[in-house]
C-alpha cells in the first residue's frame, strides 16, 4: 500500500522511531522490548481512519467497545515479563487487535493468545498471517481459564482488568514464571507476580486503565 494513502508519512519508520525515543525517555530501558516495538507496524492494528494516530502514545478504539493499549503500557508490561527468566512460551489473555501479541512474538518462541470476541480474534489472525508471524496461535474463547493444554508458560499477560487474579492462571505458570495483570475495578494496579516454588511474590508496577475481563465468549 502506498504511503500517501496510508497517511502521508505519519506511519513511516521515522514516526515510529520518535515514539521509541519517547518511551525510552519515559523510563523503558529494556533494549529488546524497544526494538520489538520499533519493528511492529502499529498502524496495521487499527482502522485505516486512525492510522495517522497510531504512533501517538495513546490507547485507540478497535471496535466492539474495546481498545488497543497505549504503547507505553505495552512496553512496560513486555519489559516486566522479560525480567528474571526465559520467555519461550507466553500466554496472552485479551488479544484485541493483536498488537501486544505481535510485540511478544518478536521476543518469545511461541505466543498463545485468547480473545472472547470472535470478530476480533479473526481479524487478529489475519494480521498475524499478513505479517508472517507464524509463532502466534489465536483461540476464540474465555481466557479466564487459561489454556492448560499449552502450558505451563514462562509468562502470562492479561490485557483486561480483573478484580482478582483467576487462580488457575498461577497453576499454569512454570517455576519462576511471571504473570502481569491489571487488578481492580476503579483504580487498577498493574501487578507483576512471580511463581517461586509454592509461593507467589508480587510487585505493584503502576496504575492503569484497562477494559474489564469479562466472562464467556461472543461471536
Ligand atoms: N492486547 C490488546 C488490547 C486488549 S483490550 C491489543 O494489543 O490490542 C482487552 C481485550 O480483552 C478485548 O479485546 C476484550 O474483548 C478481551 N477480553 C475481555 N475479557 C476476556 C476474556 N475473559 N477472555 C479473553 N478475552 C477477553
Amino acid at each position: 500500500m502506498n504511503e500517501a494513502r496510508h497517511g502521508a508519512g505519519m506511519t513511516s519508520q521515522r514516526t515510529r522511531e520518535r515514539l521509541i525515543t519517547r518511551l525510552r525517555d519515559q523510563g523503558i530501558r529494556d533494549a529488546a522490548t524497544l526494538d520489538a516495538l520499533a519493528a511492529v507496524p502499529r498502524h496495521l492494528f487499527v482502522d485505516e481512519a486512525l492510522a495517522t494516530r497510531a504512533y501517538e502514545d495513546t490507547a485507540l478504539p478497535i471496535g466492539h467497545g474495546q481498545t488497543i493499549s497505549q504503547p507505553y503500557i505495552v512496553a512496560r508490561m513486555t519489559a516486566a515479563l522479560r525480567t528474571s527468566g526465559p520467555l519461550e512460551r507466553v500466554l496472552e489473555i485479551g488479544t484485541g487487535s493483536g498488537y501486544q501479541a505481535a510485540v511478544l512474538a518478536r521476543l518469545a518462541q511461541q505466543v498463545y493468545t485468547i480473545e472472547r470476541v470472535g470478530a476480533l480474534a479473526r481479524s487478529a489472525r489475519q494480521r498475524f498471517a499478513a505479517l508472517r508471524l507464524g509463532n502466534v496461535q489465536v483461540r476464540h474463547g474465555d481466557g479466564s481459564h487459561g489454556w492448560p493444554e499449552k502450558g505451563p508458560f514462562d509468562a502470562i499477560i492479561v490485557t483486561a482488568a480483573a478484580r482478582a487474579v483467576p487462580p488457575v492462571l498461577f497453576a499454569q505458570l512454570q517455576e519462576g514464571g511471571r504473570l502481569v495483570i491489571p487488578v481492580g475495578d476503579e483504580g487498577q494496579e498493574l501487578t507483576l507476580y512471580r511463581r517461586q516454588g509454592t509461593t507467589i511474590a508480587y510487585e505493584r508496577l503502576e496504575s492503569a486503565n484497562f477494559v474489564p475481563l469479562l466472562p464467556g465468549e461472543v461471536g
